[in-house]
């Protein structure tokens, strides 16, 4: 009996078979500059992974994001970092640094986000000042910070681990101005930088953050707010972190033992015992480098 039904079935391929094809269908390479540690397959899977495996939908986000980083010449933006005020304006508003790196490897970034002043935050930066500053992150997280923990792990680390401190988060945290920031941002990363989200706790959540996160959490894609875990301050969130992060890198204040000099939110990192510097990420210093071309990217 001839099979209709074999007739009209597509081929079943495995997930590995789809990154060959996925690799085929935008002709075998993809620019250097979007690889995080050079692992063209990795950055595949990341694609496909965040369409759940089906090709033609994959293949369609890869090729808006390449049009995307031509459009927005994504290649040169290390080399146009955001004025000195710009930068000032962002660390007085906006508390954030890179600490160290997660169990598994990955880099951490921290931000006292409830600290965020959003009157201050729309008197000093604009939308798109913001936008570029965190584009330009992005681009470093790719391009260099994620070479180095890859070079720590022995094999491609392409992911990052957020702790978003939420002690002092209000209603005017989602201010339309505040909303249009976050949505702009939410967008760039979900359409753009598949999977590069490892995971995020949103720590020391008031009562008040369920009405926030109502707010919010409609501008996540479903595979971004399933990487989200709410915690509140206590012996639970504390085990929740230590489970992710060793207790040298976790910030006294979140129930860990550093104690960075000038705080964990300076990005100074702080002295281990043998006399080395650790959990100091320099961004600024490294991405100077870039600018002055002692540093050049491939
Ligand atoms: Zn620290």
């Amino acid at each position: 009996m001839s099979s209709y039904f074999s007739f009209s079935k597509t081929p079943k391929l495995s997930h590995t078979e789809k990154v060959e094809e996925l690799k085929r269908r935008v002709g075998g390479d993809l620019p250097s500059d979007m690889l995080p540690n050079g692992d063209l397959d990795a950055t595949l899977v990341r694609f496909l992974v965040a369409r759940s495996y089906h090709l033609d939908e994959a293949e369609k986000m890869l090729k808006k994001t390449l049009q995307w980083r031509k459009d927005n010449r994504l290649g040169e933006i290390l080399k146009k970092p955001p004025s000195d005020k710009v930068l000032a304006d962002l660390r007085a508003t906006i508390p954030h640094s890179l600490h160290g790196f997660d169990k598994e490897g990955r880099p951490i970034y921290m931000e006292l986000t409830g600290r965020i002043d959003p009157e201050l935050l729309k008197a000093k930066l604009t939308k798109e000042d913001i936008v570029h500053a965190h584009l330009w992150m992005m681009e470093y997280q790719v391009r260099m910070l994620m070479k180095r923990a890859s070079d720590r792990k022995q094999h491609t680390v392409d992911s990052m681990f957020n702790i978003l401190d939420l002690e002092g988060i209000s209603m005017s945290h989602i201010s339309s101005h505040m909303l249009d920031i976050f949505k702009a941002i939410a967008k760039i990363d979900q359409d753009n930088y598949p999977e590069q989200l490892g995971g995020a706790y949103l720590v020391n959540a008031p009562w008040i953050f369920s009405t926030i996160w109502s707010a919010v959490s409609v501008f996540l894609d479903k595979r971004t707010r399933s990487k989200v875990q709410v915690l509140s301050a206590g012996a639970k969130q504390k085990k929740a972190l230590l489970e992710v992060i060793d207790a040298d890198t976790l910030p006294e204040y979140l129930g860990g033992t550093c104690k960075c000099k000038g705080g964990c939110l300076s990005g100074e990192g702080c002295t281990h015992p043998e006399g080395k510097t650790i959990h100091h990420i320099a961004m600024e210093e490294d991405l100077a480098k870039v600018v002055s071309g002692e540093v050049v990217l491939p």
